[in-house]
């Protein structure tokens, strides 16, 4: 590890990677790579997470080729030094802001979405100009193995390397000298990786998890709520970090809502979705056993069958107020919703606020000025109104948390900044001096 952090030190110092040449031919190979492993790539998700083809190219190939595609359109742009005003004070001097790369950054991934997760901030530190360590998660193996062999064969390990294993290697490597760490994963792990970041002053981008919620209001067009809430809730079975956590409905609708959304469930999932072969499995046991014991504790409104030979757990819809204690605190990362009622949406903000700032939150309702009261009296990374999960797939938005739910941005031109660091610069005229500013001044502002 040591040896490979002063192999990559070096290179990077030697400026192998700052042009524009370089990163363009690099964010090209990356595609190919892409391209070249995809059938390793489906096969591993299918292995460790019985993915869907459709599920894995959707949500893990296709945007991270968009990804690159966003970068090699305006890396070019971004990368230039880009001029400012000055003051009078600075007459004579032209001032500029460099873009600068960091260095080493280490890249430490979860494992729900663990292709689109690894690679996606790898691209934008690539754009910025920085070399790689990749440390992907040790619960997915397959895809973590893949990473390996196919970074390993596109890429020098110098430029971008991929180190394996769980906490232990992950301890290690931030003991490292590195110069920048992204981490995706659980709140309670990245407040471990601030702290030892922040003892040695490293940067940090921490994208984390939390509750988000799903806000349904009384005049929100139902069938179309219900089924984008499903879509958004059992894609990957729940195991997404902007999932939405749990569901606060206006209790007029309530009956309405939840009879839309059991026949969405009944459409895209088939009526025993735990033998449905498109439908993805929970990732390990520790995480089937935990879903089970919430399922068990609670009312269960709809669902609630599990198959222990291939770890699936049913979409289940769950009763807010009679659900597992630990479920009411807990992120769920899993396919059960529990449903709770508010009588007005104040009373829906002051539910939301008594939990830590959720990383996304969902509002579904055709009034523009309720639309406005939710977006500004509420506290949260990003969301959508009328949908779920979209803001995600546009490049043009930046996506993180805020508070319990990380720190720091990334995707398209945020992906690009998170990993460069704006070096600015006054460059100063030697044709005449600033009198001014000396503590001898005596006659007039400048001289030659
Ligand atoms: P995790 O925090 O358990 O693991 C993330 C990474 O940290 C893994 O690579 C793991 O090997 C490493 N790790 C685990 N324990 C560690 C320790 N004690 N010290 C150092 N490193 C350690 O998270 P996870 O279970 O892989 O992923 C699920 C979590 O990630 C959920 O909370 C989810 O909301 C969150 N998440 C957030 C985003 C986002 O973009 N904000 C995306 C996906 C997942």
């Amino acid at each position: 590890m040591e040896n490979l952090v002063k192999l990559q030190k070096q290179w990077f110092e030697e400026g192998h990677t700052r042009s524009y040449d370089f990163r363009r031919k690099q964010l090209k190979r990356f595609k190919q790579m892409l391209i070249t492993f995809e059938k390793p790539i489906l096969r591993a998700l299918r292995y460790d997470l019985s993915k869907s083809e459709y599920e894995a190219y959707a949500g893990e190939i296709a945007v991270l080729k968009n990804e690159i595609n966003e970068q090699l359109k305006h890396i070019k742009q971004w990368m230039k030094p880009e001029k400012v005003k000055a003051p009078f004070t600075h007459i004579g001097s032209r001032n500029y802001i460099l873009k600068d790369p960091y260095g080493l950054v280490l890249v430490i991934a979860p494992w729900n979405y663990p292709l689109q997760l690894s690679l996606a901030p790898v691209i934008g530190a690539i754009a910025a100009g920085n070399t790689i360590i990749l440390k992907p998660s040790e619960v997915t193996p397959t895809v973590s193995w893949v990473l390996k062999k196919m970074i390993n064969q596109y890429f020098k390990e110098e430029y971008i390397a991929v180190v394996e294993g769980g906490k232990e290697v992950t301890e290690q490597l931030m003991m490292q000298p590195l110069d920048y760490v992204f981490f995706t994963g659980s709140t309670s792990v990245g407040k471990k990786i601030l702290a030892q970041a922040s003892s040695r002053l490293i940067p940090v981008t921490l994208e984390l998890g939390g509750k988000s919620p799903a806000i349904v209001h009384k005049d929100a067009v139902l069938h179309l709520a219900a089924k984008r809430i499903v879509w958004g809730k059992f894609t990957n079975a729940g195991q997404t970090c902007i999932a939405p956590d749990y569901l606060l409905v206006h209790h007029t609708i309530k009956n309405e809502l939840l009879a839309h959304i059991k026949s969405y469930i009944q459409m895209f999932y088939g009526d025993q979705p735990v033998k449905n072969g498109k439908y993805v499995k929970i990732v390990n046991d520790h995480h089937y056993k935990r879903l089970k014991k919430h399922l068990i504790a609670s009312e269960i409104i709809y669902g609630g069958e599990v198959h222990d030979g291939n770890q699936k757990i049913e979409p289940s819809i769950l009763d807010g107020l009679n659900s597992h204690e630990a479920l009411k605190e807990e992120e769920i990362f899993g396919p059960l919703l529990p449903v709770f009622t508010f009588s007005s949406l104040e009373e829906a903000v002051s539910m939301v606020k008594a939990k830590p700032k959720p990383l996304a939150l969902y509002y579904f309702g055709e009034n523009k000025e309720e639309q406005m009261f939710i977006t500004t009296s509420l506290s949260f990374g990003g969301g959508c109104i009328n949908d779920t999960l979209y803001h995600t797939l546009n490049p043009h938005l930046p996506f993180g948390g805020i508070g319990e739910s990380g720190i720091g941005m990334y995707h398209g031109q945020a992906s690009f900044e998170t990993f460069t660091h704006t070096k600015s610069i006054t460059n100063q005229s030697t044709k005449f001096d600033h009198r001014f500013r000396y503590p001898d001044s005596k006659t007039g502002l400048f001289f030659i």
